[in-house]
């Protein structure tokens, strides 16, 4: 897998050799954009932050909690000292004091170990980049760039309004890049190795299969080959992306590529692919999001803390067959509204599932409510 190629402290060499703006050259001439879902470019941002001509930090989002990821998961077990050197690369290039690395609650075994190899790449290097582990405070709106920094000062893990983002005015209102962990174990690799390829994406399959697990292909691959390597029992209908991106239906010649699936109103993210299979109806599925989203909405806007709870109620009675026709208009209409009005990301995408649901699935709906 090229995300797991071990660059061995080669790529700390370079920063000898290469000026820090040769190296935002080289990260804009790979296209490397960030991998936590977004897709913003990361030599933009990083200039973006340097523009703000004050003292800069950077944040590690290691708060990898949208259900049915693994793939930072993954790179920290296997390759930590890659991302650690992209770490550092970062740290040089945006010349800052301090970095924080946010570490998911449920990843706290993986603390130390992390921590010993920051300590010995700092020695080996005869460098002191100053960088910290903090536990994420367990909730997912803290994998939000803006929540994790009011969680890092100590306050209670809250998303705040964007403008200003984080790059103009983030912790302690200074500029500060927050990056992705594979998006900086892709630094390294891409200034050592020419042939890195970035189309090749990590894909975190899961559901209703027999083989589930994190497979490196490239963007633009068959539903069919992913099927293939993931070995479901039950003819598939259906792939939600994460809890987040929507629920699309799959056909096998399919190609998954940012822009088709932004066609059938679904939003990529991390390629995290849920496969549904045709024993399932998808209000059942989306009833367990919605369950999702009602726990997790911290409670901060009326919307989202009061909508979420009224999405899962028309849920639950659809579900119970005791909805009616009219409930599954109602229900999309909340949705939307819910995605449009609401504080931060986790409450934008909160009606996601039941809009595109309804949109591809409305027979499944339907049939609950005619029983
Ligand atoms: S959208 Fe939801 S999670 Fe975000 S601030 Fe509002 S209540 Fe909190």
């Amino acid at each position: 897998m090229q995300i797991l190629r071990k660059t061995k402290l080669e790529s700390l060499k370079l920063l000898e050799s290469m000026s820090k703006e040769e190296i935002l050259d080289k990260i804009e001439e790979k296209s490397l954009v960030g991998r936590g879902g977004a897709g913003f470019p990361t030599a933009k941002k990083w200039r973006m932050a340097i523009g703000q001509q004050d003292d800069i930090y950077l944040v590690v989002n290691a708060d990898e909690g949208e259900p049915g990821t693994f793939k930072d998961k993954f790179i920290l077990e296997n390759n930590p000292e890659t991302f650690i050197e992209g770490v550092m690369i970062a740290s040089k290039v945006l010349d800052v004091e301090k970095t924080y690395i946010y570490l998911r609650g449920e990843y706290e075994y993986l603390r130390e170990e992390l921590e010993q190899k920051i300590r010995e790449l700092n020695e080996r290097t005869q460098k002191k980049f100053d960088i910290t582990v903090v536990r994420g405070a367990g909730a997912y709106v803290c994998g939000e760039e803006t929540a994790i920094l009011s969680s890092i000062m100590g306050k209670r893990g809250n998303s705040m309004k964007k403008p200003p983002y984080p790059t103009q005015e983030g912790l302690w209102e200074k500029p500060t890049v927050v990056n992705n962990v594979e998006t900086l174990t892709c630094v390294p690799q891409l200034l050592l190795y020419d042939d890195w390829d970035p189309d090749l994406r990590l894909f975190s399959l899961s559901g209703d299969v027999t083989n589930p697990g994190l497979f490196e292909v490239p963007l633009g691959v068959k539903v069919s080959t992913l099927i293939d390597l993931t070995r479901p029992e039950n003819k598939l209908k259906a792939m939600s992306l994460g809890n987040f991106g929507g629920i699309m239906p799959i056909e096998k010649d399919y190609r998954i590529t940012p822009e088709l699936i932004s066609g059938e109103q679904c939003f990529h993210g991390t390629y995290s692919l849920i496969w549904i299979d045709e024993t399932n109806n998808i209000v059942d599925i989306c009833k367990n999001i919605s369950e999702f989203y009602t726990y997790e909405s911290c409670g901060k806007c009326t919307p989202c803390r009061e909508g979420t709870k009224k999405i899962l109620d028309i849920l639950s009675k659809i579900k119970n067959g005791e909805g009616n026709k009219k409930d599954i208009n109602e229900l999309k209409e909340l949705a939307e509204h819910v995605n449009n009005t609401s504080l931060c990301g986790l409450g934008n995408t909160a009606g996601k599932h039941v809009i595109t649901a309804i949109e591809h699935f409305r027979e499944d709906f339907v049939e609950k409510v005619e029983r």
